[in-house]
């Protein structure tokens, strides 16, 4: 499950090289998360100069 999304992304691939498990990955005028790989650690949200990576959703149902 991709637990965090990217909007305003300035391309400086900081969020590449932290991703331990490599969900960030390159498209065609940007960067998408790979829902399959995705763990939620939220160190690419840690890591992003420009507050770009946003979480979608909790990790877990409880509410
Ligand atoms: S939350 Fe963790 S696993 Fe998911 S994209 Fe960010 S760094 Fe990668
Ligand atoms: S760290 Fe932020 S600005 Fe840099 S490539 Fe990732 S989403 Fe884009």
């Amino acid at each position: 499950m991709a637990l965090v999304t990217i909007d305003a992304c300035q391309g400086c691939g900081a969020c590449l090289r932290t991703c331990p498990t490599h969900a960030i990955t390159p498209i065609a005028g940007g960067l998408t998360v790979r829902a399959d790989r995705c763990t939620g650690c939220l160190e690419c949200l840690e890591i992003c100069p420009v507050d770009a990576i946003r979480v979608v959703e909790p990790s877990e149902g409880a509410r």
